[in-house]
Order: C-alpha cells, then structure tokens, then sequence
C-alpha cells in the first residue's frame, strides 16, 4: 500500500491552480500563484489561515516548482512545445485529444528530468489537470512562453498584470478558454449534451455536478463525524440514521445530489456484480442459492475499504443466506497468498436472520490463486474485475488471468474507466478466447459511478470507477 493511496490527494481545483495546493481553501481566502511556477497557488494569511500556506508547503513544492519552471526556462522544450501548438482552434475532439495528449506526456518527461525521479500522483495530476483552453488548448504557461518568444512578455510577475491568459467558463469556473473567439468556438459543445455524461447533462452541468461534489468532501473531511480522507463510504445502515439529519453546505438546486453521487462511488461495486449476474445468468436460480460466491479481481484497499457495501447484494436477494466474497490480487496488503477469511459483521436486519457476509483475502495474482487452490478450487458464481486497466499498462499480468477464466468457463466480466479502456479491454478478451456477452459491453455501465472526474490531458470528457463495462462472458 502506498502512502499516496492513505493520505488525502489534493482535490481537483488544488491541482489546477484554482485553490490553495496546501490547505485546499479556495472560498473566502485570497489564493495567489506561486511566483516561481505560477501553476499551483496558495492563499494568503488571513483569519481562516494563521500560517502563509506556501511556507508550510515549500519543503514539499520547491523541487515540483523547479522542475515546472524548468520547461518554460529550457529553450529546447520550449520549441517542442510550441512546434505543437495548432494556428487555428477546433473543435474536432480528436485533434483536441491528440495535442493535448502529445503536451501533457512532453511536459511530464522534462518535469520527470528535472525531478530526477519518477513523478508521484500528486505531481503526475498537477500536469494533467493543468487548465487548458477549450478551442486551442493553450494553457497559460503556453501563452507566456509564446509571448517571451515573440518578445512581448511582460517583465512583471504579478498575475494581476493585464495579458492574454485563460479565463473561465463563468457558469462552471472548471473549464476555460484563452480569448472570446475561441469561447464563441467552444461555447456549443460546452453546452450541448455530453457523451460521458448522465440524464443528457451538457459539460458544462458535469462541471458543476463536479464542483458541488468537491464542496461536499470538503463538508465530509471538515465534519467532526467525517470519513478520514473525505471518501464518503457508504454504509448499509447509515441510509436510515445519518443520511437525512447533517445536510451541511450542500447546494440547494440538487439537495440530494452529492450524496447520491458520493453514495455510487462504492455503492456501484454491489450493483454492478448484480447486473452482471443478472445478464450471465438464465432465469433467477442464482437468486435462490444459499450461498453467493463472488471473487474480485485485482482487488486492492479500494475493496477492503469499501467491503460493507456488499452487503447490498444480500438485500437484494432476500432468499440467499451468506454473500461470500473473496478479495484477490497482487496488491492485497497482508502479503499472504494462503487465503484469509473473516466473518464481516452485518447490519442488524441481516444478523437477526442468521444471514452472514464473509470475506476471504488473498494476496495474488488470480490464476496464481486458482493455481495454489488446486483441487480445493471451487468457481464463483462471479468474477469480476473492476477498473482492471488491462488494457493499459499491465495487460501482460492479465492475460495468464484472461486464459484461465476462459479456459474454465467462469463467469466472469470486467469494467473500465471510460471506453479508451474499455474497447481495447474487450479486444483483449475475445483474443484469448471469450464470445462477449452482448449486454456486458464495451458499453456504458448503467451502474457505474455517477460521481465523474475530468480526464487529465483533455479539454472534454470525464471518467468515473466501472463508469464503462468491457466485457463478460461464462
Ligand atoms: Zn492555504
Ligand atoms: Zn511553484
Ligand atoms: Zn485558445
Ligand atoms: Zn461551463
Ligand atoms: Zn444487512
């Protein structure tokens, strides 16, 4: 387990320059650039912040500081990066992707040089939620630099000091462009319908949606009763005691809106393996078991963390007694490939009824774990891989994984972040043998995540955990 995955990352305006990198405020405080990088910002001292938030955080900053002052100072990534740059904006999303695709991965290998390290995921979102314009897809290290070049730059380093720079959309402040003509340009695909989005929502209400979940983290993190971290996890029995009664902070237009949202990010594990089964299976036998076997693969903390939900998939399925779910993957913490089980503690409706939730806990690889099983092996009802990544960058840990599932016949499926991952995903699948299941994907998944993230390296589109479904098959 990393240290990253535990402590709290900086939220998404903290990572694009709009709130203070190191206490995350960005209401009621003044939040200025920072004069070295002029990327991240912090706020001033004031009566919210005793201590200049930038002192706090220089220890942590000065060499990410450096290393992205670095491109703008060094001439040779100045001329890739500019070399790059289109003469006219667009508003074709493939080229739009292309350029800010090919930037991104050029500004992160200079930053990566002068770090003289690899990045780490703070640093890697720093590049890729850097704002952008929506038609040209400059960025305003882009403007300065294109300015120095030709001579125009100004010798202040003050952001108040007039110059072109990125303005944001003034409806959702998330999405932004570098001069009215190219607003004019990008204004009717920020406003239309969004393909990633939910009920016909434009980008620009996705953005919105995004800024209000933020804000309700914020309210969960600050919250003495709050979840560490501000991941709101979902717990069976919290929807009658808590979810009503401290509704602090949350905008009025969608009152129930962020908690919906926040409630799906775990709440979507449970519903996805129900609608898998539900496609997998023929007639409802599989609801009458006494017991359901699901095993999860490539599980992490994530899991573990966001266990309690599966108990949803008792209530259900009133008729099944026990939901046994087994948690498999290399990046299990315990370090164990002898399985683990441990009886979960269930609501009280279910304890009453004698129905139990175990858990079984393997640090493996699957077909490692099939493998070690031998004989004793025993398949599930489901095996379900969530945002595998497969077909990025550890398609060769998956595809022994791939073969076993298909060679035995398991039921299985698997999502994906968005469809760049999941298309190749079901390639992959079918190449070791699998017929796809045709109500498993490459499709939306109707039970993803509702709570989206803007894609780093993009001007548009959004992903969102099992926000798209791969591929299943038996
Ligand atoms: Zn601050
Ligand atoms: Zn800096
Ligand atoms: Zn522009
Ligand atoms: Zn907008
Ligand atoms: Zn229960």
């Amino acid at each position: 387990m990393s240290q990253e995955s535990i402590t709290r990352l900086p939220p998404l305006p903290a990572s694009m320059g709009l709130a203070c990198y190191k206490c995350y405020k960005e209401e009621g405080v003044k939040v200025s650039k920072c004069t070295g990088c002029r990327r991240v910002a912090y706020c001033s001292p004031g009566p919210l912040v005793p201590l200049p938030s930038l002192q706090l955080d220089w220890k942590q900053h000065k060499l990410m500081c450096k290393a992205l002052s670095s491109v703008e100072k060094e001439p040779l990534a100045a001329s890739a990066l500019l070399f790059a740059l289109p003469d006219e904006a667009t508003s074709d999303l493939n080229v739009l992707h292309k350029i800010t695709e090919a930037h991104g991965s050029t500004v992160l290998s200079f930053c990566v040089r002068s770090l003289g390290r690899r990045e780490t995921i703070p640093e890697r979102n720093l590049i890729g939620w850097e704002p952008r314009c929506m038609g040209c897809t400059r960025t305003d290290q882009l403007i300065r630099m294109e300015a120095a070049k030709k001579g125009t730059q100004s010798t202040s380093t003050s952001e108040d000091v007039p110059g072109p720079h990125l303005t944001p959309c003034p409806r959702c402040d998330l999405s932004f462009c570098c001069s009215p003509a190219h607003w004019e340009l990008a204004q009717s695909l920020h406003h239309s319908p969004c393909p990633d989005g939910h009920d016909g929502l434009t980008h620009c209400d996705m953005n919105r949606e995004i800024r209000a979940d933020i804000k309700f983290e914020q309210v969960m993190a600050s919250a003495e009763s709050g979840a560490p971290g501000g991941e709101f996890l979902w717990m069976p029995e919290r929807i009658k005691k808590e979810w009503m009664s401290s509704a602090v902070g949350v905008p009025k237009e969608r009152p129930m809106g962020p908690w919906v949202r926040a409630a799906s990010e775990s709440l979507t594990m449970p519903m996805t393996i129900l609608y898998a089964l539900e496609q997998l299976n023929e007639g409802d036998a599989w609801t009458k078991k006494h017991t359901l076997t699901v095993h999860v693969l490539g599980a992490d903390t994530k899991e573990i963390k966001g266990g309690v939900v599966f108990e949803e998939i008792l209530h259900r399925l009133p008729q099944v007694k026990t939901i046994k779910i087994v948690l498999c993957g290399p990046e299990m913490p315990g370090n164990s490939r002898v399985p683990r089980i441990v009886q979960m503690e269930t609501c009280a409706d279910c304890t009453a009824q004698g129905r139990k939730r175990v858990q079984e806990l393997v640090s493996d690889t699957y077909h490692g774990y099939i493998q070690a099983q031998g004989t004793k092996f025993e398949a599930p009802d489901l095996a379900i891989a969530f945002n595998s990544g497969a077909s990025q960058e550890s398609t060769d840990a998956w595809r022994p994984t791939f073969k076993v599932l298909v060679e035995r016949k398991i039921p299985s499926a698997f999502t994906a972040f968005n469809r760049e991952e999941a298309e190749p995903e079901a390639a992959l699948l079918e190449q070791a043998g699998a017929t796809l299941h045709p109500g498993l994907g490459p499709s939306k998944n109707p039970w993803g995540c509702i709570k989206v993230v803007p894609e780093p390296n993009r001007v548009y589109g959004f992903y969102a955990r099992n926000g798209w479904l791969a591929g299943g098959f038996r």
